[in-house]
């Protein structure tokens, strides 16, 4: 038995068989046959698309009963596969152009790929991606290569892939999919927090992990601790197959609490919000009392241009009307660093994450702040909406926003498109050197919210998502909490609202500290809201506010987590 170890991010135990997760390069050479070659092309590309339609077929019967919604999909793609027109204009290729089939294909595939993604219409733009999906299903047969894909699994896998990509996830087969494993990201990577929306044990930044472990063999992965055992003795699964046992009977009686009001044994009422990053709410949503943290960059992200002021005032006005009487905070555009835009291309940056990110790059382009900030006051009037600025550095940049939503107010006016007249303006406590000047901030901003994933990265100087550096990613240090003490204290003694959205703000270990520390609105994915209400029910505030001393007290890490485990061991 080999033993890995890595980055728990989403606990869990689970057994299964390695799955070797490889995304398909679909590109091919210009390469051409001799003519007496061509009929053995031809044969090819007829045995590919029969195999094609196979798989697509087997997709389709699977997908019809896991998700019929999206079984259709699978539908259109058999229809490209046997369009009449592609297949003359291929078999010509092969047979009077003597291209081999594959760059057939490509040729063919790619001229209509082309001409679809350049029409306006959203439709056609979407056909185009039905085509290349079905150009790559085209070309791995045509050489030979297995389907690899993670929506339809026969029996208990554990994924292990260099780095997954929300389109790899989005059809996740969660039926069959009991453990992820990656070479790349830290816990609040993309990875991570889709294996925690969805419930599956995850360990993150093993290197070298795609080389060293054979595909199909037996596993077990512990994400509580972050070990992946390879090949197991008999001893060790049965073992697991205990733990397992207890931590899913554990989960199930935790799960009694995801929609309980949060009150402390002593009175004290606890607001659990969602964080969310789709116009889809997730699930659960109707347990949560405010959205603490709408990303909107996935708006932008999922588009292929610019989104319009009206396509995100649809996007807006549906969550809000979704939502009703409860509170959206939806954050400005949070683009740079690690998230990037095809269409609009930036100048290279030695250290992005230092560099011209969210706000600042929001105020380097006015017109694309201008346009969201319009779209989301219009929207206003259909909801409770409250606005949040990113990566707010100083005062000046907190006024600089706040000055461009009221720009945005009174062209508003002089067009008399209505918004709605009390929308509060906040902003993220993300940089350190908010938290030292907290009180200034909690005197002028209507509210905040403490983004711990960007405060732990700067406060330790520490990049989030280098596998490398976890060790020194430390969210749980006594300096981390004594910077938190000083935000929320400040905000506390201005009377105006403070709340948490990063990743701790969901960890349940770190719930109690931060009740202690006199927070009462936490915002979290919706798959930690029974975690945390379970912590919060089962504690009283006035030992937690002790808790927080003490923990502010230690001098290390590991001392913090040891006292915060401890007080929460018996809920
Ligand atoms: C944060 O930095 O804690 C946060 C919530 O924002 P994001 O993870 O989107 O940077
Ligand atoms: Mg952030």
């Amino acid at each position: 038995m080999t033993i890995l170890q890595g980055n728990p991010v989403s606990p869990g135990i689970a057994i299964g068989r390695i799955y070797k997760y490889i995304p398909f390069d679909p590109s091919v050479a210009e390469t051409f046959c001799a003519p007496e070659e061509t009929e053995a092309q031809v044969a090819a590309y007829q045995t590919a698309k029969a195999s094609a339609r196979a798989e697509l077929d087997t997709l389709f019967a699977h997908m019809s009963k896991e998700n019929p919604e999206k079984a259709g999909i699978f539908q259109a793609h058999t229809d490209i596969l046997d369009d009449e027109v592609m297949d003359e204009e291929i078999l010509a290729g092969i047979q009077s152009a003597y291209m081999a089939a594959d760059y057939a294909v490509a040729t063919v595939f790619g001229t209509y790929i082309d001409m679809f993604s350049q029409m306006e219409d959203p439709l056609f733009k979407e056909r185009a991606m039905d085509l290349q999906d079905v150009q790559s299903r085209f070309i791995r047969n045509l050489h030979g290569i297995e389907e690899r894909n993670l929506s339809s699994l026969s029996e208990a896998t554990i994924v292990l892939a260099e780095d997954l990509f929300p389109s790899d996830t989005a059809t996740i087969d969660r039926q069959h999919v009991m453990g992820i494993v990656t070479e790349l990201g830290g816990s609040t990577s993309h990875s991570a927090i889709i294996a925690k929306g969805y419930g599956i044990a995850a360990v993150l930044g093993i290197e070298g992990l795609m080389e060293t472990v054979p595909d199909g063999v037996q596993a077990v992965l512990d994400a509580t601790t972050g070990a992946l055992m390879i090949a197991p003795d008999a001893e060790t699964l049965a073992e697991y197959e205990q733990k397992r046992e207890t931590f899913l009977k554990e989960r199930e009686y935790t799960q009694k609490f995801i929609g309980v009001e949060a009150i402390t044994k002593d009175g004290v009422k606890i607001d659990v919000g969602m964080n969310i990053g789709s116009v889809k709410l997730p699930e659960h949503q109707e347990h949560a009392e405010f959205i603490g943290l709408f990303r909107t960059e996935f708006l932008y992200m999922e588009s292929d241009h610019m989104p319009t002021e009206n396509e995100q005032f649809e996007a807006y006005k549906s969550i809000l009307l979704a939502m009703g009487d409860r509170p959206v905070t939806l954050r400005t555009l949070d683009i740079g660093g690690d998230k990037k835009l095809d269409y609009w291309p930036m100048p290279h940056e030695e250290n992005p994450f230092l560099g011209n990110r969210a706000l600042r790059l929001c105020f380097a382009r006015e017109d694309v702040f201008t346009t969201q900030l319009r779209a989301a006051l219009r929207a206003s009037v259909h909801g409770n909406l409250q606005i949040m600025f990113p990566m707010v550095g100083s005062l000046e940049d907190f006024r600089r926003g706040k000055a461009a939503v009221e720009a945005v107010q009174v062209e508003l006016d002089q067009a008399g498109i209505p918004y709605a007249p009390n929308v509060k303006i906040g902003m993220m406590v993300e940089i350190p050197s908010v938290a030292l000047f907290a009180d200034k901030f909690a005197a002028e901003v209507d509210f905040a919210s403490i983004g711990t994933n960007d405060l732990t990265q700067y406060l330790f100087a520490v990049d989030r998502m280098n596998p490398q550096v976890v060790e020194y990613y430390q969210e749980f240090s006594p300096i981390m909490i004594r910077t938190l003490a000083q935000i929320i204290t400040a905000f506390n003694q201005a009377g105006k609202p403070i709340s948490i959205c990063g990743e701790l703000g969901g960890n349940a270990k770190a719930t109690a500290i931060l009740v202690g520390l006199g927070l009462t609105k936490l915002s979290m994915n919706t798959a930690s809201f029974a975690a945390c209400r379970r912590v919060i029910t089962g504690i009283e505030a006035s030992k937690a506010k002790d808790l927080a001393e003490q923990v502010m007290a230690a001098d290390t890490e590991a001392e913090v987590k040891q006292l915060a485990e401890a007080f929460i061991a018996h809920i």
